[in-house]
């Protein structure tokens, strides 16, 4: 069922904008089995009119959310829905509310200096990865549909315009909070947590109690969110407080990339220089953003509740992390000698460069006793500085006495064998820039099953070639 924006009442939290129509549009994408799950019957004339920007349902009422941001470390006090805009809500048959999100649908008030368009590039790897993330069980907006045009869009070079249709329970952002605190509008703040405890969790207290269980929810939710995205060696590359959710999800894909061979220090956004979101920061990053938002709310919960709440971060996270960790491995139980087993283990990963994916999948076929298996030895640059370390964790295997294939079953079921490469990705879009979607639509299908084998596409699951390595992913999209 679809509603008006409920947002849209809140007529100081942004602006009510029309979409700019995209020229000669063409549905590129669509989500069918998400369409289904919202409860969304409608044609595909109808979804192409609406990712357009032509015409939208007679329920919506498209409105640009106004919110700040502290980007790559600095404040900047004015950003919001440069060139995406909030439509309305769905509530799906089983009761889930999700926000309809416009990305690449002209400009708004928030525009500043931008076209506010999206193109064909960033919205395709935005489908790709918002629907790889869902699949792998990582809470993520997700995509509903894509359309293309033949719109010119001007970056580094002209590319083509497109827009995604995108779905979450809220787009709220850290950004919008800080918003209303530093423009001295913090009594706003009370109206816009009420909306999130009306909409995600009404059993929470509309007061000061309520408000600090709320901000514990978030910290707790970021910290699992990134301890899931250093388990699956996903970096986002731009962790700035306005692409950060309130609901832990991952928000806003632009230069994210997966880790190809294990470097710690890995900056997958080319425009970041100084590495502020390389893989490794990420979790302390997690941290300072909720710093960030802590005092957006300082107005609302006391100190003392923050300090609580941001003290559970660190816990929450090393928790999800080791727990993930432990069942990468392939463990089922504890010993107090494990952190010294994995932390030697990403040291050796380190040093040789190793395939951060097909590592832990391909550990799976380490058995108790017998032969190293050859496809993990070929990951391996020096084999024989693993020695010590493979005894130590068949030492640990044989200890444990599991079932063989019962351990290769649980290592599967964690270890995914297909994540979203780079250069799968880029060779999705070079095919979609010449009007072919196939290559797109194989790889959103293999990505739909990353945990299965499917030995037809194992060239999806291989490390990534050399030239993978030349890509560069910048902020530009
Ligand atoms: P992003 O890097 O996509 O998270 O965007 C950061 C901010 O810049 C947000 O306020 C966006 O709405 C805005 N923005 C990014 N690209 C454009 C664009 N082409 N036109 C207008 N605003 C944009
Ligand atoms: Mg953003």
């Amino acid at each position: 069922m679809i509603l008006s924006n409920q947002y849209a009442t809140f007529d100081w939290a942004g602006t009510r904008t029309e979409p700019t129509p995209l020229q000669s549009p063409l549905l590129l994408l669509l989500n069918r089995p998400l369409a289904e799950a919202l409860g969304m019957q409608l044609s595909e004339q109808q979804w192409l009119d609406i990712t357009s920007g032509t015409r939208l349902l007679p329920e919506m009422e498209p409105f640009a959310q106004v919110y700040a941001g502290h980007q790559f470390g600095g404040y900047s006090p004015r950003l919001g829905d440069g060139r995406a805009l909030l439509l309305g809500e769905v509530v799906a048959p089983d009761g889930q509310r999700w926000d309809l999100h416009l990305k690449g649908a002209g400009k708004t008030p928030y525009s500043r200096f931008g076209d506010g368009r999206a193109v064909l590039r960033s919205s395709l790897r935005e489908y790709l990865a918002s629907e790889a993330m869902h699949h792998l069980g990582i809470p993520t907006t997700r995509a509903l549909c894509l359309v293309g045009s033949e719109e010119p869009v001007y970056r580094e070079q002209v590319e083509p315009g497109a827009a995604v249709l995108r779905v979450a329970q809220s787009h709220l952002r850290f950004g919008h909070f800080e918003y209303f605190y530093y423009h001295g509008e913090a009594e706003r703040i009370p109206a816009l947590l009420d909306y999130l405890i009306d909409t995600q969790w009404p059993d929470l207290g509309k007061d000061e109690a309520g408000y600090a269980a709320l901000f514990e929810r978030v910290v707790e939710r970021t910290a699992t969110l990134i301890a899931r995205w250093q388990a699956v060696g996903f970096c986002h590359g731009v962790m700035n407080t306005d692409n950060m959710s309130m609901l832990g999800l991952t928000l806003d894909y632009g230069p994210y990339g997966f880790l190809d061979g294990y470097d710690p220090g890995h900056v997958c956004n080319h425009s970041d220089h100084v590495g502020r979101y390389a893989y490794d920061q990420q979790p302390t990053v997690g941290y300072w953003n909720l710093q960030r938002l802590a005092q957006a709310l300082s107005r609302l919960i006391p100190v003392e509740r923050l300090q609580q709440a941001m003290d559970k971060y660190e816990y929450a996270l090393l928790s999800s992390f080791s727990e993930s960790m432990r069942q990468k491995l392939g463990l089922m139980g504890w010993q107090d000698d494990d952190p010294a087993l994995f932390r030697d283990m990403f040291t050796l990963m380190a040093a040789q460069k190793v395939d951060y994916s097909c590592w832990f999948r391909r550990l799976a076929l380490l058995a108790a006793e017998g032969p190293l298996p050859e496809p993990l030895l070929a990951l391996l640059s020096d084999a024989g500085a693993w020695d010590d370390w493979f005894s130590r964790y068949r030492a640990r295997l044989v200890q444990e006495g599991q079932d063989p294939a019962e351990k290769v079953a649980r290592m599967n079921a964690v270890n995914p064998k297909y994540v979203l490469r780079n250069h799968l990705a880029q060779r999705a879009i070079e095919r979609a820039e010449q009007g072919d979607m196939s290559e797109a639509a194989l790889l959103l299908r293999v990505l739909s099953r990353p945990f299965d084998e499917q030995p037809e596409f194992d060239d999806y699951a291989a490390p990534a070639p050399e030239w993978a390595g030349q890509l560069c992913i910048s902020c530009s999209s």
